[in-house]
């Protein structure tokens, strides 16, 4: 009898003496590691998620999900047969938003794809126009590139506008055949190169005559949303509409 009450005295001391390893351990992290903003790397409050109030109030929003001939479907008429078209943020090569995304793309911080997709996707749900999507679909990583990083920096964001649409999410169909060597973020806005002929389609027919909200990272020339479109439209009876979390300036 007295061997068990020892043996469960012992598990209690050692569960306490975890519990207080593990918090020194976090306390320690936090100090050498602080939690710091995704767009300027100031140290984070208590009260902040990823981005600092400062800079939560410096995001350069368009709003242009509110104006249906904005500077998105400006960049893109003529081009391809598109219904909606929207980006949440203007992008600059030297401001916080460049910073943002770097950290996403190139950093492993997914959490910002997280934030930018529950944001639009918010705003999204409040829009009639945007209520007659069906499905969202990433433009696509090629697989070496997935591969490479790990995550296609997309994802989390399509599918969080995903969910505040209540709508399907779909990352199998429209496929990366291709890889491409220009980055977006490499020394200065440079601008991507991209043939239709790098993307192409699965035998999915489950998107026949769907409304697609094609999402992308940053809209520069609009190419690659161009090349993407052109194959998705191969498609009977579909639509496309375009959202991104950018639009360079
Ligand atoms: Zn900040």
């Amino acid at each position: 009898m007295n061997y068990l009450i020892n043996r469960s005295e012992n598990i209690y001391y050692v569960c306490v003496m975890y519990f207080l390893i593990d918090k020194m351990v976090i306390n320690l992290l936090n100090l050498f590691f602080p939690a710091v903003c995704l767009a300027c790397d100031a140290h984070l409050n208590d009260n902040e998620i990823h981005i600092c109030t400062f800079c939560r109030n410096e995001l350069p929003v368009t709003d242009f999900h509110l104006e249906k001939n904005n500077a998105v479907a400006k960049r893109l008429y003529g081009r391809l047969n598109f219904q909606l078209a929207t980006s949440l943020l203007w992008f600059n090569k030297k401001g916080i938003v460049r910073h943002l995304l770097h950290n996403l793309k190139y950093k492993g911080h997914e959490e910002v794809g997280v934030f930018l997709g529950k944001w639009l996707g918010e705003e999204l749900s409040q829009i009639e126009a945007y209520k007659a999507i069906d499905v969202v679909i990433p433009v696509p990583l090629h697989k070496s590139k997935l591969r490479k990083r790990g995550y296609n920096q997309v994802d989390k964001f399509g599918r969080e506008i995903a969910k505040a649409l209540s709508i399907d999410y779909n990352a199998e169909t429209l496929i990366k055949t291709k890889a491409t060597t220009t980055q977006v973020f490499k020394d200065r806005l440079k601008r991507i190169l991209t043939h239709e002929a790098d993307f192409s389609l699965s035998e999915n027919t489950s998107l026949k005559g769907k409304h697609i909200l094609l999402v992308d990272d940053i809209i520069t020339t609009g190419a690659t949303i161009e090349a993407c479109t052109n194959q998705l439209l191969m498609i009977e009876g579909v639509s496309i509409s375009v959202a991104t979390m950018a639009i360079a300036e």
